[in-house]
């Protein structure tokens, strides 16, 4: 195993958490075999804290492999496919683009990723935060991007407003044959206030926030397109696209729900990337868009495609585009929905379950082992 000799890692990395681990032993003994984050070693690298890939994925039952000199690593088993690359900070989780706050590093010989990514994308991933058992994911609150003085984007005579209340209004009608009630935030050319959009998801207590929007190239050129799915930026890390981005960088509402907002955008993105055959993946993105700032529940972001691309344009302004993406999006809710809920609980919860909201496994992993 490439491993780094102990010796070495202790003179040229800092080694933290060794007081972490005696609590991780006494925590084991107490609680079992539990795996968790906290038993992981972190490393200081360049002011930040990383964590070596292969010890994430060693915690985790994942098969771990890098080609010597190869800039890519992999860690997988028959289910789960993580594959990262040194320097960048899109990696893959099941052929699915997902961007990191921080780009996955080469330290001392060893592929590491920020501490920050693995708790905010990495285990959220891997193993969805359970809802609390018997708690439904029942209401979806469905947010058409703009509306009457807000144009959104332009392309030519085409308006982004026009197709994003289009497409809210196909997805609404597929979620409520799956199931689900559905709020919309309008449903007519008219103005609404982005914290007024929050306020409405919030009033029928929706369990998901689900925001519509079209792309456009600010350039004006045709050729970036393809489908991105922003979740709210976790607390003391960056946005994707740096130049929108807004501090502070303190927590927001939304990042009460930063485990399940990763989660809802990889299943949107997902079902997006498959279903819309030949689009782009421009991944599981990060912002700190208003609605994402404010909302009382997972919420979500989805940009469905560049107005000004015209493979994307395709999808977008014809019907039966527009069906299949709707399709896509109501698909991306329901294998949310699936990856979240747990049967309720035929007896009372034990002590350890009391606090399950928290809950990041399907396993009988105790919640007090888990972030
Ligand atoms: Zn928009």
């Amino acid at each position: 195993m490439p491993g780094l000799k102990a010796k070495s890692a202790a003179r040229t990395i800092t080694r933290l958490k060794a007081l972490g681990h005696v609590v991780t032993l006494i925590t084991w003994l107490l609680a079992g075999p539990a795996l968790h984050a906290a038993s992981l070693t972190e490393y200081r690298v360049g002011g930040q804290n990383y964590i070596r890939l292969v010890d994430w994925a060693r915690l985790h039952g994942l098969r771990y492999s890098r080609t010597t000199g190869s800039r890519e690593a992999h860690a997988r088993d028959n289910d789960t496919h993580v594959a990262v690359q040194i320097d960048a900070s899109r990696i893959e989780f099941n052929e699915i683009a997902v961007w990191l706050s921080s780009p996955v590093l080469l330290a001392d010989g060893q592929v590491v990723v920020s501490s920050l990514d693995v708790r905010g994308v990495l285990d959220p991933l891997l193993h969805p935060r359970k809802a609390i058992p018997g708690r439904r994911i029942k209401t979806v609150c469905l947010d058409p991007g703009h509306g009457g003085k807000a144009p959104g984007q332009k392309s030519g005579s085409r308006l982004e407003k026009t197709y994003t209340l289009a497409l809210a209004e196909e997805v609404r009608s597929r979620l409520i044959k799956a199931g689900f009630n559905v709020v919309m935030t309008r449903r007519s050319d008219e103005f609404v206030d982005l914290p007024e959009r929050n306020a409405i998801a919030s009033r029928f207590q929706a369990d998901l926030f689900v925001s519509l929007h079209y792309n456009a190239s600010p350039d004006g050129g045709s050729e970036a397109g393809g489908v991105e799915v922003y979740a709210m930026t976790p607390a003391g890390t960056r946005s994707t696209n740096i130049s929108n981005d807004i501090g502070p960088l303190h927590a927001w509402a939304g990042n009460e729900f930063d485990a399940d907002n990763v989660q809802l955008a990889y299943q949107l993105q997902r079902s997006l990337v498959q279903r819309l055959s030949g689009t782009q993946d421009r991944g599981v993105r990060r912002a700190r868009f208003i609605v994402l700032r404010l909302a009382e529940m997972p919420a979500v972001l989805i940009e469905a495609g560049f107005m000004s691309n015209p493979g994307d344009a395709r999808w977008i302004y014809s019907d039966t585009g527009r069906k299949r993406t709707a399709q896509a999006i109501a698909d991306g809710i329901s294998a949310y929905k699936r990856a979240v809920e747990r049967p309720p609980t035929p007896n009372p919860p034990s002590p350890q379950r009391t606090t399950s909201s928290n809950s990041s496994s399907s396993s009988d992993v105790p919640d007090s082992a888990r972030n």
